[in-house]
């Protein structure tokens, strides 16, 4: 599933390749017709991340404004390129394109119209993004501080950090060497703060690179500027490996019906 820096970067690469333009809007699957209809022919105005949320600003007409709401989820992607657009294909729920540039939107699970209140409910219920300037870290400390539940499973609760998935909330926990089923209340807000602190870095430079990198050069097996695939994470996906710091073998399990990857040893407590 896509992480929060990829949410962002298509809202940035969407306002550099539409913004300012008319765009003609279409679903040629048809599943979302009505809202490309609507969309059709207006300017693109502006473009926001939050979370794994991605909404387009539209201009507004004498019907109102116009935006569009668009959450991946697991399977969704856009696919981007220059005019032409090619022959549309498969299962293709929206396109948008200018007179320079297409994209298409294949899988998401949310493809719909909002209107400024749907937008206001949307970010209400969505914990502070770290890739936000706005974002307020005590929000999340509030639900973390005082919840028993495990802080591998808080962390991906979008209601108490948006924008975090599997990989950094992962990759994060091992970094600061703290175990995934420690209740979230046990984590002192000094722990927090340092969490925030590197999860907006690890985050930002995801948005940057787009692809996540969690390791230091000297846990690396090559050194390289820009590390290979097997050497970008500490933990995910590294089920019977050893540890890159300690050597155990690092552990996979079910939690909240996703895989966490933690070690035994660095992470246990
Ligand atoms: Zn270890």
């Amino acid at each position: 599933m896509p992480e929060g820096h990829t949410v962002h970067r298509l809202a940035r690469q969407h306002l550099d390749l539409f913004a300012g333009t008319v765009v003609r809007a279409s679903s040629p699957q048809g599943r979302f017709a009505g809202g490309a209809e609507v969309l059709d022919g207006r300017r693109l105005v502006g473009t926001e991340a939050y979370g794994k949320h991605l909404l387009h600003h539209f201009e507004p007409r004498e019907d109102g404004g116009a935006i569009l709401h668009v959450h991946l989820g697991l399977y969704g992607a856009f696919t981007t390129g220059p005019y032409p657009a090619p022959e549309p294909r498969g299962a293709l729920r929206l396109r948008l394109a200018n007179e320079q540039w297409w994209t298409d939107l294949r899988g998401p699970t949310a493809c719909e119209l909002f209107d400024p209140l749907a937008r206001e409910q949307l970010l209400g219920r969505l914990g502070p993004d770290p890739l936000r300037d706005d974002a307020d870290p005590v929000l999340a400390y509030n639900r973390i501080g005082t919840s028993r539940t495990a802080v591998a499973a808080l962390l991906m609760d979008q209601r108490v950090v948006a924008g975090i998935g599997n990989v950094y909330r992962a990759e994060l926990l091992f970094r600061h060497r703290i175990s995934p089923f420690r209740p979230g209340r046990d984590l002192a807000p000094e722990e927090w703060t340092a969490l925030w602190r590197d999860l907006r870095t690890l985050m930002r430079a995801g948005v940057r690179s787009g692809y996540i990198v969690t390791t230091r050069p000297e846990h690396r097996s090559r050194r390289r500027v820009a590390p290979a695939r097997e050497d970008r994470f500490y933990v995910y996906r590294r089920a019977g490996l050893p540890c890159r710091v300690c050597g155990a073998e690092v552990r996979r399990q079910e939690l909240v019906g996703r895989n966490l990857y933690w070690c035994p040893r660095c992470q246990a407590s």
